[in-house]
């Protein structure tokens, strides 16, 4: 038995407005849906999207296109909307508190330019303490400089008062904490690479060992049981038989040594010459290089002066070739802090030992400008 479906008028009427307001819910919701599209396609996160339609900022976002400081801040509690302008032309950094600190610093005063400047020269930590700072003045002076970090100001400018050294050489100076006084804090320098730098500043601690030591056999080195890292080790003795090769005799007289090595090496040339000698001459425990296992001391087979041998001559003119540089020249004594060594090269691997060769700057430098990020 069939029976049509009859609704009281009543319960019709309440439909109707019921389905009306579904289809202009609905009708907001795809409008929504339309307005945060238009946001994300161009690059705003959903976020953000919410908050630039929240704050009716659509239109100016739009006319202003992709721009990430900008999406950051919307995305942020710290969003501030009388900054806008300067959020949209402040240069990105990957920070957390990348809206806190840009509204910090343009309170100090700082102008778009030098907010973009501090930004790139720190992490989000460094930025944060500096903007506690009151205003800085010689903020471009230093930070033209593009590995000048921001957390260093203060001793930049303290070195530049003291020593009447240029911005450039400053920053080199503060960056390699040659600012200090040797051995006073030390950076601990805690993994092994072919690019590792290790000085009067930046030691190694006593339970650090170079990866991969393999020992050396006579063949190479003048006494037994000497020890290299791989890699530097299958270097050394290229090199060592392309200068065969060329009829120059090179042998390896040591290579690494252990902290308690250089323990031993302090210990029995303090009792020979005394603490004078010792800390003028020999490094304390965890400052050698040897100590990385990529360092090699190089001599002659048939000449007792290596420094007026034919083959240092050689050394001298080939090394980068193999990957190795003359690491203490003497035009270098300043920087290093080592006297003059004719006979120590170490293993930066063949792309920096060329450039080191060819611009004829120290590890030091090398790692300031393109290592130490
Ligand atoms: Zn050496």
């Amino acid at each position: 038995m069939k029976r049509k479906l009859r609704l009281k008028p009543s319960v019709l009427k309440v439909l109707k407005i019921l389905g009306t307001i579904l289809v202009i819910f609905l009708s907001l919701l795809i409008f929504y849906f339309i307005q945060v599209n238009d946001l994300t396609k161009i690059g705003y996160s959903k976020k953000a999207a919410n908050q630039i339609l929240i704050k009716f900022k659509k239109k100016d976002v739009i006319n202003i296109g992709k721009n990430k400081t900008l999406n950051k801040a919307f995305e942020s509690e710290a969003y501030k909307e009388k900054n806008f302008d300067s959020y949209t032309k402040i240069k990105y950094q990957n920070h957390e508190h990348l809206t806190e600190n840009i509204n910090k610093l343009l309170k100090k005063g700082y102008t778009n330019e030098e907010i973009s400047i501090i930004l790139a020269h720190g992490t989000d930590q460094d930025v944060s303490e500096f903007a506690k700072r009151d205003k800085v003045r010689y903020l471009e002076e230093f930070y033209t400089i593009d590995f000048a970090k921001i957390k260093y100001y203060d001793r930049y400018l303290n070195y530049m008062d003291s020593s009447r050294e240029d911005e450039e050489t400053s920053v080199l100076i503060v960056n390699l904490e040659m600012d200090k006084e040797e051995y006073e804090d030390p950076v601990v320098v805690k993994n092994f690479s072919y690019d590792m730098l290790v000085n009067k500043h930046r030691m190694l601690s006593k339970d650090f060992v170079p990866n991969d030591l393999v020992m050396i056999g006579l063949d190479y080195a003048s006494e037994k049981g000497l020890k290299a890292n791989r890699t530097a080790l299958i270097a050394a003795k290229k090199m060592i038989d392309q200068a065969e090769k060329e009829g120059y005799q090179l042998v390896i007289n040591s290579s690494y040594r252990s902290y308690e090595d250089q323990e031993e090496i302090e210990k029995t040339y303090r009792d020979l010459y005394g603490d004078n000698y010792v800390s003028k001459y020999v490094l304390r425990p965890g400052f050698s290089e040897h100590q990385t296992g990529l360092s090699f001391d190089i001599g002659s087979r048939r000449a007792n002066v290596f420094a007026k041998s034919e083959e240092y001559k050689w050394i001298v003119e080939n090394c980068y070739k193999f990957g190795f540089i003359y690491r203490f020249k003497t035009d270098f004594e300043e920087i290093t802090g080592i006297r003059h060594e004719a006979w120590h090269y170490r293993y930066v691997g063949k792309k920096i030992a060329k450039y080191i060769y060819d611009n004829n700057i120290t590890l030091e430098e090398y790692y300031v400008r393109f290592l130490d990020k």
